[in-house]
């Protein structure tokens, strides 16, 4: 708010027209709340309500934003575009992922509307095909707004399982910058506040073999390595790639957070920090810490074929479908035929699955004596 009261003073000196409108949400921060007053700390009331909420606002008119025909000289010389580019050109390569343009958000919307949404609720647990809009890089720049979005999934004439999934999403983002700004403290450390006595590992080598999708356990590497080409990553790796740091690792959810936060091209405050807390089960409405993903069988359940791994791991494409998820479990003669080390051309599992899971568990039970 101090941010905005900033820029009000600096365009009202200079006599520009000031109003403030909603952000980027359906809802404003704070106008969903129970009957008492207080906030909704789990998701299916909340988003019972505030989908209410907004349902009885009025409809919002068709605005056409007029362009102005004279160009404001206030701005001519703020902002020198090229001067806010990274002096590095890395940005370069998402040009081959993304198509950065408001026209292009509404061409990224359609086809949800014409051909994801109807299985979207079946689709969205498959990275290897694009089930889910990929629309979170313009919702977070700004190229979309989201309450467009739920009037074009509103207007589909047959609303099935799919469009009800879909908009639940919608919803889990609304839940999400709710919490923090109902409990800003989120934002810093743990909202359950036993976690802050969680016996976490700190390990730069592990840290650095998970960022880099090097822990030999191919759906977590797959999904790193998405992050790190792309800036994007699928959802339902997301939650495989955190329970992994968090649990397997026991390496605090700040570091998973913070490498998330350097990476996406979807990056949100709210959305990032809420989801790393669920992940962690630190945060309201969360997983529970001991409930542990097998990365083996999230692997063969949501890419059996392996489609995904070796679109990510080049190096692990002549793995037949048995042991792509688990290629350690090769014979040596085998591995030598297919040109195919483990521990050479792909690393060996940095831990062990069972070990990693009695550790985690212990470390949870900790929490309890204390
Ligand atoms: C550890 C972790 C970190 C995450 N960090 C971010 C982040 O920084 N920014 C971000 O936008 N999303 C984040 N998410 C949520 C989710 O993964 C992405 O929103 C989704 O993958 C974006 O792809 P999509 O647009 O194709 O999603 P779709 O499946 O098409 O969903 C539509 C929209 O709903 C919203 N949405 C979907 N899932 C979630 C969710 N679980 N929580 C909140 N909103 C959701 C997004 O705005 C998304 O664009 C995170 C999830 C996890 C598990």
């Amino acid at each position: 708010m101090q941010k905005e009261k900033k820029i009000r003073d600096v365009f009202l000196k200079n006599e520009v027209e000031f109003k403030y409108f909603k952000g980027n949400i359906l809802n404003e921060f704070q106008e969903v709340t129970k009957n008492d007053g207080t906030p909704f700390k789990v998701f299916t009331p909340f988003w019972r309500n505030a989908e209410q909420k907004y349902l009885s606002l009025p409809p919002s008119k068709n605005y056409i934003v007029k362009k102005r025909t004279k160009v404001i000289s206030f701005f001519k010389n703020c902002v020198e575009p090229k001067s806010i580019l990274p002096k590095k050109n890395w940005y370069k390569k998402f040009e081959n992922y993304w198509k950065v343009s408001e026209n292009d958000s509404k061409k990224v919307l359609s086809s949800l509307i014409n051909d994801k949404i109807k299985e979207y609720g079946s689709a969205r647990d498959f990275p290897s095909i694009e089930g889910t809009s990929k629309l979170s890089p313009y919702i977070k720049h700004g190229q979309i707004h989201v309450s467009t979005i739920w009037k074009r999934c509103n207007e589909i004439k047959s609303k099935g399982i799919g469009y009800r999934k879909y908009i639940n999403e919608l919803g889990w983002r609304e839940f999400s910058h709710s919490l923090i700004n109902f409990f800003p403290e989120f934002l810093k450390g743990n909202y359950r506040k036993e976690f802050d006595k969680f016996p976490w590992v700190k390990n730069e080598k592990f840290l650095k073999a998970w960022k880099s999708g090097m822990t030999g356990y191919p759906i977590v590497d797959a999904g790193m390595r998405e992050l790190y080409e792309t800036g994007w990553m699928h959802n339902r790796i997301r939650m495989v790639v955190g329970s992994f740091l968090v649990k397997h690792l026991r390496i605090n959810w700040t570091e998973g957070e913070k490498h998330f936060r350097n990476c996406l091209l979807d990056f949100n405050k709210a959305n990032n920090v809420a989801q790393w807390q669920w992940v962690a089960g630190c945060g309201a409405d969360a997983a529970p810490y001991f409930r542990i993903f097998n990365p083996i069988l999230q692997g063969e359940k949501f890419d059996k074929e392996g489609k995904y791994v070796k679109k990510w791991i080049p190096e692990l494409s002549k793995v037949p479908q048995k042991f792509i998820h688990k290629p350690w479990e090769m014979e040596m003669k085998y591995q030598q035929a297919i040109n195919t080390i483990i521990g050479k051309d792909y690393p060996k599992p940095i831990v062990i699955h069972e070990e990693a899971r009695v550790s985690a568990l212990k470390a949870f039970q900790s929490l309890k004596k204390n």
